[in-house]
């Protein structure tokens, strides 16, 4: 049997395929870009043929690199969350395009839904709110907009993207992992199983949904890249990045800054319900058995630093912004309140526009580069705030995605949220999660404990600011995010 892992880690803006030695080594990346698509305001789709072309062609160098599917014991995926496929169960091609789960195309239907008091329901069952994020909504959309997907019957299936790359991995096996299903909000969270009630309200087709599986398989066998190879981990990528960050225990914390900015605290058996509007979603399913989180989802977080680099060409690269805060000794009082695509947790105003506070003639490209970044601590500590009242503060948080390469930020979040930052020396924890999750299935390791070996070592940021202008901070971050939701 192979000893290698290989690891699909389908972002937003990428398709990578990692090599992983079970002690945790990273030992090859391919990597391809995915294109998006924006045929309108608020409105993200992707080209599903687009991510599956493009995750055969890396996983298949990493296959050719480790030599041969032979040397390869599981595969592991780990993916965007809530963006739903539509495709034909004969042809095997998308029948549409993908919504992405930054489409906000559902904003008008979600209202509606809240208006008429479904979210109590919705909050209860699946441990979601009504909101264009999760994939019910983007599902009833579909249905209504897209004749093809009616019409094509039961040759239509549905499914979030690891839904839809195991199935062109195994030419025709359906299934969908519990940290997927629980963001759909279809799946009722304390059970596991897809809610009738749910699918009516949203008129989902049931026989074109998946059925919702465990995290660690095997689930299957793929015959794309020569030799056998099990498919062994599925989970989404938020849930696989607290996994590699081996926050197995109830209060620990990880907090993922790429596209957006994704924090989650483990809760253990018992599912959290939350009074300040943060989600309840599972951490993982073994066994038939889950573990859950809270869960706190901020929407413009790298995606911030894009758009200073695209829209505005205020910087060349994502890196300059570390020199470029650096350079002035705060904002200059600039506040920049990120909601370009409405604000999510704890705040949920999906209408809601971005804001750019406090400019005088003295301001310049530092000071508004520095805000931007700050914006991610003082998110950060809305949601810390908002988790401590639901009973799980944070005394040390974990973190991990694109933006943490940033030093200066890691600094400013352990400054800002008072409390020591952990970032491991290996970042790419989403991938290491759906590495351990795919070594447990293929039989490497025992448990998760065990897995929790591969995790590398971390480097630790403390607080060091002083509390006056922390809280000055903080002040003028709360007025400028209540003059963009009022
Ligand atoms: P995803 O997995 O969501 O596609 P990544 O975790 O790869 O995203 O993170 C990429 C994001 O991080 C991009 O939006 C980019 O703008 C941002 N980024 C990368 N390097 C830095 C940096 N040094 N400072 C700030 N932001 C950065």
């Amino acid at each position: 049997m192979g000893e290698l892992l290989l690891v699909l880690d389908e972002g937003t803006t990428s398709t990578r395929a990692m090599l992983f030695a079970p002690d945790g080594r990273c030992c090859g990346c391919a990597q391809e870009a995915i294109t998006q698509h924006h045929p309108g305001p608020g409105l993200v789709e992707h080209d599903a043929a687009e991510i599956w072309r493009k995750t055969h062609r890396v996983a298949s160098a990493m296959v050719r690199q480790a030599g041969g599917g032979a040397r390869i014991a599981a595969i592991g995926i780990a993916n965007q969350r809530e963006t739903v496929v539509f495709w034909d169960r004969v042809s095997g091609e998308p029948l549409a395009p993908a919504l992405v789960w930054q489409d906000r195309r559902t904003a008008e239907l979600c209202r509606a839904l809240r208006e008429d008091g479904h979210e109590p329901a919705m909050q209860a069952k699946t441990g979601l709110l009504l909101d264009p994020y999760f994939s019910a909504s983007k599902i009833a959309w579909a249905m209504r907009n897209w004749p093809q997907l009616a019409e094509a019957g039961d040759r239509l299936a549905i499914g979030t993207v690891e839904s839809w790359l195991v199935w062109k991995l195994t030419g025709g096996l359906h299934v969908t992992d519990a940290t997927n299903a629980s963001r759909t909000g279809l799946m009722a969270i304390a059970s596991g199983a897809w809610d009738d009630a749910l699918l009516d309200l949203f008129d989902v087709p049931r026989q074109a949904l998946p059925e919702i599986v465990d995290c660690a398989g095997p689930f299957g066998e793929t015959h794309a890249f020569g030799d056998p190879i099990a498919i062994c981990g599925l989970a989404g990528d938020q849930q696989a990045a607290t996994i590699g960050q081996t926050c197995l225990s109830p209060g620990e914390s990880k907090a993922t800054f790429g596209t957006g900015a994704f924090i989650l605290t483990q809760y253990g058996a018992r599912v959290p319900t939350s009074r300040h509007r943060l989600l309840s979603t599972v951490a993982w399913q073994l066994s038939g058995r889950r573990a859950y989180a809270l869960e706190g989802s901020v929407f413009v977080a790298g995606s911030l630093v894009q758009w200073l680099r695209d829209s505005l060409g205020l910087i060349g690269s994502a890196a300059e912004t570390e020199a470029l805060a650096r350079s002035v000794p705060d904002s200059g009082g600039v506040m920049l309140v990120p909601a370009l695509a409405g604000l999510g947790a704890p705040w949920w105003a999906p209408e809601a526009k971005a804001a750019l506070t406090g400019l005088t003639f003295a301001s310049g490209k530092a000071h508004l580069v520095r805000a931007a970044l700050e914006a991610m601590a003082n998110q950060t500590h809305d949601l810390k705030t908002a988790f401590a009242a639901d009973g799980a503060d944070w005394h040390r948080l974990r973190i991990d995605g694109g933006m943490v390469a940033n030093d200066w930020m890691a600094q400013d979040l352990a400054d800002l949220l008072d409390i020591p930052v952990e970032r491991p020396a290996f970042i790419e924890t989403t991938a290491l999660g759906a590495a351990m999750l795919a070594g447990l299935g293929a039989g490497l390791f025992a448990d998760l404990e065990e897995a929790a070996g591969m995790r590398g070592p971390v480097e630790t940021f403390l607080p060091s600011l002083e509390a006056n202008r922390r809280e000055t901070r903080l002040a003028d971050w709360a007025r400028a995010v209540r003059s963009v939701i009022d």
